[in-house]
């Protein structure tokens, strides 16, 4: 796999999700994937992090906390549209689906769905898989920053909710935390070179 591939296949784009809780590494896995793929890979951003350090307001309340966990979903069903209608698409890195706003919302699955117009089904039918990396364990190096104000505990109690928004999904990888970070991050790279169609590796 590299920058210039060559390859001139028409793709059929694949979407796959990389997630997991806070201080799980995501960002580390793309910044490297993202120096060895090929022009066909697209990366899509974190949405949560464009609409918070875009002013989107942050203060408590359920309307708020419903209208942000909305937004990142429409910008997300935005994105995700525009990386398959480009024609050179051949494989989305998603950083972060559509299900992980559950582990976030206020409310029952059943109310997410309906108020965001969707079904469950229609949300995991858009990727073709998804990798979770669980948040490192405070003995395996985790630490609060302030974009990540998580403690350990509570970044572990994120996680297991967006294990379980995730729960349904057919072609789902977890990589759990382990005390070597670099065994990790190759993990989930050897997972994401896989959904890399042979043409463009
Ligand atoms: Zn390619
Ligand atoms: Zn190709």
């Amino acid at each position: 796999m590299s920058a210039s591939c060559g390859c001139d296949v028409n793709h059929t784009p694949r979407l796959v999700v990389l997630t997991g809780g806070p201080g799980a590494g995501k960002t580390a896995v793309l910044e490297v994937l993202a120096q060895h793929a090929c022009r066909h890979v697209l990366l899509l951003p974190e949405v949560a992090s464009i609409l918070w350090k875009g002013g989107f307001p942050r203060k408590d309340g359920l309307p708020l906390r419903r209208a942000s966990q909305r937004a990142i979903v429409r910008v997300q069903h935005e994105l995700q549209r525009y990386a398959i209608e480009e024609p050179t698409t051949a494989l989305v890195v998603c950083d972060r689906g559509s299900l992980d706003g559950l582990a976030y919302w206020p409310g029952t699955p059943a109310e997410y769905f309906d108020d965001l117009d969707t079904t469950e089904d229609r949300e995991l039918a858009r990727y073709a898989s998804v990798i979770h990396l669980q948040s490192a364990a405070r003995e395996h190096g985790y630490f609060s920053t302030a974009v990540r104000p998580e403690s350990a505990e509570q970044a572990r109690e994120i996680d297991r909710k967006i294990l379980e928004a995730w729960s349904h999904h057919p072609h789902r990888t977890v990589i759990e935390s382990e005390p070597d970070f670099l065994r990790k991050l190759d993990k989930a790279l050897v997972l994401l070179r896989a959904q890399i169609p042979a043409c463009c590796r």
